[in-house]
């Protein structure tokens, strides 16, 4: 960067934002590189940094950008929506926001469904966790291992992976179900029928345990920090079975696996549908395109159960919801759903390929355009994702250990590009495996 007279720039440099950014933002902050890249714009698949670097996101923002960067219908909605009032609260009607509440409501699969909107996944499961154990009588909660279901006190107390999990101090009592994690643990070499009745067996015998009623499991159909992993289809329909048994409920968290993003499904827990929908859904990240939306859908028997008054002041904003509506009628319009399931079903095969050259790569795993490709050790993921980022390609990261890659890029992905970001991931895990020999 550089002044009109031509010397350089180093008060706005990006190097000096670097050091201004580490000397003012949290050391526990989570950042991907070693030197951060300061994004400036976006466009469909890609973004721009501020030193004019393109990049193709194949982690499409981070699962927020769901079917484009600065999709002008949703660039319309919210200016249109920014020229009129900014905010008006849940006091006030919102014709958008009632809208969007009965277009998700239907969606849902959810019988007598009704939406609360929040301003993200975190406050959507914290008052998904508040309405199972008011309407159960019961702080006892049922998760996954190696899940993330957000950054409050509560839903860091009930996430079962510790590396983002800092306390176990939690207002609620959490134990904890095997189920999200094939590759590894004492079920990794079962086959799918014995994995799931290892999981069933186990939940039976925790359910047998638990003193007192247990009000709710909650989980993610497909593990996003996780590493986008899961276990097989219809786990969780045959979990349900049993909790139906003991009247608990099921919470489906949805913040990354939701709208179509799976390919075969609008929703994930769809895949395990067979013994009906869930009680509980939470959605956040994708539906907004990048605005700060979340929400949760419930029965209306247990919605009503919290009967205290409650607001969340900025949930279900006049702005966020018009984005959010003008953001999902372009997606179902467009198909993109089946867009994900075709292309992401392409892009698969073709990592499967790559992987099946690369001792480096130990699995490639997940549905439409939610694939995580597993490394054989956390330094080979940081290793590959600084040379994607210098190929010119972006990429996300995650796993129990960080030694996964997660690839969600926003669904609109063509395959020229899911061909072009596959070649420059190809380079990039052959350049970690020879630093690795
Ligand atoms: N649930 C899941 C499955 C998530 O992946 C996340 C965020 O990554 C959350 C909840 C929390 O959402 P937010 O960061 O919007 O609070």
């Amino acid at each position: 960067m550089a002044t009109a007279t031509g010397t350089p720039d180093l008060k706005n440099s990006h190097a000096a934002l670097h050091s201004r950014h580490l000397a003012v933002l949290p050391d526990w902050l989570a950042t991907y590189y070693q030197e951060p890249i300061e994004l400036t714009h976006g466009e469909g698949r890609h973004v721009w940094d501020a030193e004019g670097n393109r990049y193709l996101d194949f982690f499409g923002g981070i699962l927020t950008t769901m079917t484009a960067h600065a999709l002008p219908e949703v660039t319309a909605a919210v200016r249109e929506q920014a020229g009129k009032i900014l905010h008006s609260s849940t006091l006030y009607l919102s014709r958008q926001a009632v809208d969007l509440a009965e277009r998700i409501a239907r969606l849902s699969g959810i019988p007598d469904a009704r939406v609360f909107f929040t301003t993200s996944g975190t406050e959507a499961n914290d008052t998904a966790l508040l309405l199972a154990t008011i309407y159960r009588r019961s702080n006892q909660i049922l998760a996954l291992r190696n899940s993330y279901h957000g950054r409050s006190f509560t839903s860091i107390g009930i996430t079962g992976n510790t590396a983002w999990s800092p306390t176990s101090l939690s207002p609620l009592q959490t134990l904890y179900v095997h189920g999200g994690v094939r590759s590894r643990g004492p079920y990794a070499h079962l086959s799918d029928a014995e994995f799931t009745a290892a999981c069933v067996a186990d939940l039976e015998d925790i359910l047998g345990q638990a003193n007192g009623q247990v009000a709710a499991l909650i989980a993610e159909p497909i593990q996003g920090v996780g590493g986008f992993t899961s276990g097989p289809d219809g786990l969780l329909g045959a979990f349900k079975r049993v909790l139906d048994r003991h009247g608990i409920l099921w919470i489906t968290d949805e913040v990354q696996t939701g709208w179509g993003r799976t390919g075969d499904h609008f929703w994930g827990w769809q895949a395990h549908a067979e013994s009906g929908p869930p009680d509980i859904l939470t959605f956040a990240k994708g539906i907004g395109n990048g605005l700060s939306m979340g929400g949760v859908v419930a029965r209306a028997e247990v919605m009503n159960s919290l009967t205290a008054n409650s607001i969340s002041t900025f949930g279900g904003s006049p702005i966020t919801t018009a984005g959010a509506l003008a953001n999902l009628t372009y997606l179902i319009d467009h198909d993109l759903q089946g867009n994900a399931r075709r292309v992401g079903g392409l892009l698969r095969s073709r990592l499967e390929a790559i992987a099946a050259a690369l001792p480096v790569v130990t699995e490639v795993r997940g549905r439409g355009l939610m694939l995580g490709i597993e490394l054989a050790e956390p330094a080979a993921a940081n290793l590959v994702l600084e040379a994607a980022r210098a190929g010119g390609l972006l990429v996300g990261k995650g796993g129990r250990a960080g030694d996964a890659l997660r690839i969600a890029p926003p669904l609109s992905l063509t395959i020229a590009e899911a061909e072009e970001g596959a070649a420059i991931l190809e380079d990039a895990l052959k350049q970690a495996q020879s630093q690795l020999d």
